[in-house]
């Protein structure tokens, strides 16, 4: 039995670093459907526009595309014996696509909820920027480059992503929050959701994810609970 670790939380509350963390810490591969779609909104095809362009306004990707992402993704064999997704499900339609790929897979699901006050996320959101030549991520409030606008490890020019921008922000946080309640509720209602604070240094935090995995069996079957609606 293998586990489908399931990361929620409103954009801006460090999921991405932490996902990264725990997928080197227990060897699961890191499924991010937001890197899947930025790049895919690098190609010049209808769908490659479309997923640009509802990207850029902040809203979701239609969940058809979605469905299609995951099931590729997860049919890869370095998924055999588990992994962690970030960015999805994020809606209830996804978690049921997600129950019944669980089913076929074997897998047992463990949602981990971060939490963090919203001024915190439009802070986290807003002040983000990221190197356009090595990757690496600052925060111009939080932890800003030493020269502004450049990577203080490779020299690259800093950019912001089109999504971070103010106007766009705020949306993006009234969605998810409007869009992920049921499936908050959903998970915690079948009793297989952890919430975790997200305002402590990253070593604390990955701490309690980490508890909250390892007091998981991953050998018992799932629960399979039917979503109604
Ligand atoms: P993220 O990097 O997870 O914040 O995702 C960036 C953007 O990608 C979101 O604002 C959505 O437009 C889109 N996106 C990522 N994951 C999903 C998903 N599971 N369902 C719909 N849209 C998504």
């Amino acid at each position: 039995m293998s586990l489908i670790i399931v990361m929620l939380g409103a954009p801006g509350v460090g999921k991405g670093t932490q996902t990264r963390l725990l997928a080197e810490k227990y060897g699961y591969p890191h499924i991010s459907t937001g890197d899947i779609l930025r790049e895919m909104a690098k190609s010049d095809t209808p769908l490659g526009r479309e997923v640009r362009g509802v990207m850029a306004s902040g809203r979701l990707v239609r969940d058809e595309v979605l469905a299609e992402i995951i099931l590729t993704r997860t049919s890869q064999p370095d998924c055999a014996n588990g992994y962690i997704l970030d960015g999805f499900p994020r809606t209830l339609d996804q978690a049921r696509l997600l129950e019944e790929l669980a089913l076929k897979q074997g897998n047992a699901i463990l949602t981990l909820k971060l939490i963090l006050p919203r001024q915190a996320l439009m802070q986290r959101l807003t002040g983000r920027r990221t190197c356009t030549k090595c990757g690496r991520i600052y925060n111009i409030f939080l932890s800003p480059p030493k020269q502004e606008g450049i990577c203080d490890v490779c020299g690259g020019a800093l950019a912001q992503r089109s999504d971070d921008r103010k106007e766009v922000v705020a949306t993006r946080i009234a969605d998810y929050e409007r869009a992920t309640k049921p499936l908050t509720d959903y998970y915690q209602q079948s009793g297989r959701l952890v919430k975790i604070k997200g305002d402590r240094t990253v070593e604390e935090v990955l701490n309690d994810l980490s508890a909250a995995i390892d007091s998981i069996d991953g050998r018992r079957p799932p629960k399979q609970p039917v979503i109604a609606g």
